[in-house]
């Protein structure tokens, strides 16, 4: 059989020192997992459970530092969350926290990318976050680097510079959730796959971006992620 419109092509992301792709599955991404940020949006941190939110995989993308990132229409209030993003290689369901970096696939340096005022607007109407949270270029992506080159996801300093502005600053230590009890908990709503993506959350500091702005986000560890918006 065909199909009866081109299919989309998979998005993928490159591995340092593999000429090899890795292929995104889904992408889930984790809300409100430092307490400084949290407190900073005006919400307390439960420690009940973690929640979370989706991006299609079609709008997660390698950021290369050549090619510029569009700034998406219908916002005034375009921001940046810089976040250690987990590449999962095996799935499962029920994954204990004790194994839970057994399903590790690599990490990479991430953007999730927010349309912060429509975001608002379904906060405050008590509507999904789709529009704020997922659209084109809304997840960006450092290329993955494999464990045992150095990377942690429970240590290291996090930040993003924003035309050489320092504008986020944290360490991966201060996750409410440690990315082990992320895998654990979300294998209990989801049978996890290969391919799946989970961007932690975000330390304090998130801000404003317009086209002209050359971002440059950094994880002790793992890498730099560069981008310049148009
Ligand atoms: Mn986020």
């Amino acid at each position: 059989m065909s199909y009866a419109v081109t299919p989309p092509p998979i998005s993928a992301l490159p591995i340092l020192g593999s000429n090899q792709l890795f292929p995104i599955h889904r992408a889930f991404c984790v809300g409100r997992n430092y307490a400084a940020h949290a407190a900073e949006m005006g919400n307390v941190v439960d420690r009940e459970a973690p929640f979370y939110f989706l991006k299609s995989p079609q709008h997660v993308a390698f950021a290369n530092g050549k090619d510029p990132v569009p700034v998406p229409p219908r916002t005034d209030n375009y921001h940046h969350e810089i976040e250690l993003v987990a590449a999962l290689a095996k799935g499962g369901s029920g994954i204990s926290i004790d194994t839970a970096l057994d399903h590790i696939f690599g990490y990479a340096v991430g953007l999730d990318m927010t349309r912060r005022d429509l975001q608002q607007d379904s906060k405050d109407k008590r509507r999904s976050w789709d529009t704020g949270k997922d659209f084109e270029f809304s997840g960006l992506c450092s290329a993955l680097c494999q464990p045992g080159a150095g990377a942690r996801p429970d240590q290291g300093a996090i930040s993003l510079h924003v035309n050489g502005d320092l504008r986020q600053s944290g360490n991966l230590a201060d996750q409410v959730w440690s990315l082990a009890e992320i895998i654990a908990d979300l294998s209990t709503l989801y049978t996890l796959m290969p391919g799946d993506l989970i961007f932690t959350g975000t330390p304090a500091g998130v801000g404003p971006v317009v086209a002209g702005d050359a971002l440059v986000g950094t994880i002790e560890g793992i890498g730099t992620l560069e981008v310049r918006l148009i």
